[in-house]
Formats: C-alpha cells, structure tokens, sequence
C-alpha cells in the first residue's frame, strides 16, 4: 500500500553538470563524462533507497533535459542550429533544434543508464520519457509541416525505446506530457492517442506525468495566472481513463487543482503530488499525509500512489534529498494513520 516514487528528475552534482539550470552544460566530456553520469545515478539509487522509497529511478542524471536527452539519438534533427522558440504556449522562450528530416533512431537512447540502474538495484525500476506531444512542443518543425503526424513519428521512435528498456529491466515506463496541462482540447483529441502510439506492445506497467512544470520562476509566474481553480486536468483525465495507460502522476500538494478531479481516473493507479518542488520549504510528515487523506477521499488506497508533484531536476542537492525523506516520513505517517505499517 502507498509505494513512493518521485516524478523521474534529481539535481545533477555540482562534478556532472552546472546546477540549479534547466539546460546545464556538462563539466566533463568523453569517458569522463559517461563516468559522471554513471556515478550520479548509483548515487541517487543509493538515494532513494536510503530515504526508504519503494520505487526508484536514475534520477535522469545521464539527460541534460527531460526532452532534449532523447532526440539527441534521433537522425533527422539538427542541434547544430537551434532556433529560439516559445514553448508551452510562449510561456518561456528555449533553444531548441530543429526536425529538418524523416525521424529515425541512431540506436539505443537510454540502454547506459537504464543498465546501470537495474543492476544496481532489487527495487522496482521506474524510467522516464518525453511524452509526443510535448516533445513535438519543445521542437522546431522544418519537414512535417503537421504536430499530429509528427507527433506519432516521435511516438513510434518512442515506442522502439520504451520496448527496448522493458527488456533491459525497467519496471515502469512514464511519458512525461506537461503540455497536456496547456494544451487540453489537443491533448484528448490526439495526444492520448500519440500516447497509446508510444505504449503499444509494452507489458511493464505504463505511466503518464502531467504536472504545472518545474519550480521555475517562468511557471510559478503562469500558475499565478491560473486563477483559484485550476481544471486544467478536467480535459485530459476522462481520456486517459478510456486509455490502456496504467498510472497517472499528477499535481496536488500547494497546488490549486480541486482534489475530486482525481475521480474521473477510474481504474487508473493514481501518483498523488504529496510533494512541492516548487519550493525549498520541505514538507513536514504531517502535510504528507495530510495530502495522502485528501486524495484517499477520491482514490481507492489500493490506488494511491505518493510522489512529488514534478521533477526536482533544478533543485538544490540538499533540498531534494530531504524531501525524498519527507516522502517516505509522510507515507509511513499517513499508513500509520490507517493502523497499518
Ligand atoms: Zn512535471
């Protein structure tokens, strides 16, 4: 009951990559480089375990960006000339390349890391992607002239990926779709749909993160304009409940998001946001399992799901790794609470 997760990012080291950025450069390069990542990974797993979480991940030590460190293994991209493109509906301005070709895999994506974790853990192993449709908002367009084909282009590339990781061990595949937050009537016209693209044929459990983005101050400035209730979720969860998509991850915690939305993911496993990233404020136990009480109003336990409401990749080391123990601390509250342990 109530296994903990995080949404997928960790800090990167102050040796691996500059810290407290969104697109970091790398402090190494060549072997060194891999060797970095490979240490920052072991490094978070060790993490994660010690907090007491029941599901880990690499903490995506081995990416520079959620979206970015896929297509870099994708032919028919040129990051030799990004452009500067308004993204998640010009809610800030990115570097990002351009598809100026036919999509293709170069190979493997994320086999280093996904490896290295599994074979460094006996937990359950949870492994993040890029959702299509956000990966088509965090692009430049110069061949397909269409999101939606190009859209299912990047979700068969995902799908390779996804099948390529279950087989190398990974228990959970989550596509991380923010811009279903931004983007709701596309969203459950065909980004769902590019979804089931991205899932087809995978047996492991399948999950999909729909956050209000990181703790940047370009977001929390847009959450202040989302008036008191924010229904963003309204749009897109009765089409994942049609979906075959397993769990949902979804913001709660600090957020305006009315709680009894979480009833339209019928059937689904439901990963509860019990904890902010959007502050350095760490969560008592008591708000943890305050929030897990909320959310059980409106989500069967056998269900429910705690985690945090959105990666914490841009966070301080310290703070993220005290809300790991939050987290856990919360749980084993709000379990408590219920007389079981
Ligand atoms: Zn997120």
């Amino acid at each position: 009951m109530f296994e903990t997760s995080i949404a997928g990012s960790l800090p990167k080291p102050g040796w691996l990559a500059e810290t407290n950025k969104l697109w970091p450069q790398w402090q190494a390069e060549g072997d060194a480089l891999l060797q970095a990542k490979a240490d920052a990974t072991l490094l978070w797993i060790k993490a994660q375990e010690d907090a007491g979480l029941d599901i880990v991940c690499d903490g995506e030590q081995s990416r520079q960006h959620f979206v970015h460190g896929f297509l870099e293994q994708v032919e028919g991209i040129d990051f030799d000339n990004k452009v500067t493109m308004g993204i998640r509906n010009n809610r800030y301005d990115a570097m990002v390349p351009q598809v100026v070709a036919p999509l293709r895999l170069k190979g493997r994506v994320h086999a280093f890391e996904a490896q290295l974790a599994r074979a460094h853990t006996k937990k359950r192993l949870k492994f993040t992607l890029p959702g299509p449709m956000t990966i088509v908002d965090t692009v430049a367009d110069n061949f397909y002239g269409d999101k939606v084909k190009m859209a299912l282009a990047f979700a068969e590339l995902l799908n390779q990926e996804a099948l390529a990781l279950q087989a190398d061990g990974v228990d959970i595949i989550q596509f991380d779709e923010p811009a279903f937050n931004v983007y709701m009537k596309e969203a459950a016209d065909w980004g769902v749909q590019a979804l089931e693209r991205a899932v087809q044929g995978l047996t492991c459990t399948t999950a999909v993160h729909i956050c209000y983005g990181y703790g940047i101050k370009a977001n929390t400035d847009w959450k202040s304009t989302l008036g008191h209730e924010w229904r963003q979720y309204e749009e897109v969860f009765p089409a994942l409940a049609r979906s075959s998509i397993d769990q949902v991850s979804l913001e709660c915690i600090n957020s305006h998001v009315p709680p009894e939305l979480m009833k339209l993911l019928v059937n689904k496993d439901v990963l509860v946001g019990v904890i902010d990233v959007a502050t350095d404020v760490v969560e008592t136990p008591e708000q943890v399992a305050d929030t897990i009480a909320t959310a059980l109003q409106f989500v069967p336990q056998e269900r429910l799901f705690p985690c945090t409401n959105c990666g914490m990749a841009p966070m301080g080391r310290n703070v993220a790794w005290q809300k790991l123990r939050a987290l856990a601390e919360g749980t084993k509250l709000a379990k408590e609470r219920l007389g079981q342990r």
